[in-house]
């Protein structure tokens, strides 16, 4: 496992170092996880790392296309590691709980644009927006009185 990250810094010219290799280890068992909660995975692994370095991998890796960094509107940023798929991504609005929706298995359709304007398309961000299966179950009782009084 940890040679399979070691071989992706060095396809991307990056030096294999503990934290780095902490980071990708993080993000295969917690997808879509902000910089505190990642702080908190690395360093239970390695201890004396601090919070500057983590983001300084953070961004080293962002920047290598290794890790992708998401930011849901109003929400923190979170990072994963799947990454060049074009997958979005489907959030709570109550919870902040987000999953992985495909593009289509394959394919992006959304990259193609209807009408690019002459940009070279590289990314479509497609974001959901709805309440996770357990905020829909709480709510359930209430959904037809509160609905009424929003706005
Ligand atoms: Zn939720
Ligand atoms: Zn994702
Ligand atoms: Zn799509």
């Amino acid at each position: 496992m940890t040679s399979d990250f070691e071989a992706q810094l060095r396809a991307v010219s990056l030096r294999v170092t503990r934290p780095r290799l902490a980071v990708l280890a993080a993000l295969r068992d917690h997808p879509h996880v902000d910089t505190d909660t990642m702080i908190a995975l690395v360093r239970a692994d390695l201890p004396t790392v601090s919070h500057q370095a983590v983001y300084d991998v953070l961004r080293a890796l962002t920047d290598a296309g290794l890790i992708r960094r998401i930011q849901p509107a109003g929400a923190t940023a979170r990072y994963e590691s799947r990454v060049a798929d074009n997958h979005h991504h489907v959030v709570c609005r109550s919870c902040g709980a987000i999953a992985d929706v495909d593009c289509a298995v394959g394919h992006s359709p959304c990259l193609t644009a209807s009408n690019d304007h002459g940009f070279v398309v590289d990314e479509a961000e497609v974001v959901y927006w709805g309440t996770c299966p357990d905020c829909a179950t709480e709510r359930s009782p209430q959904w037809s009185a509160s609905s009424e009084g929003n706005k």
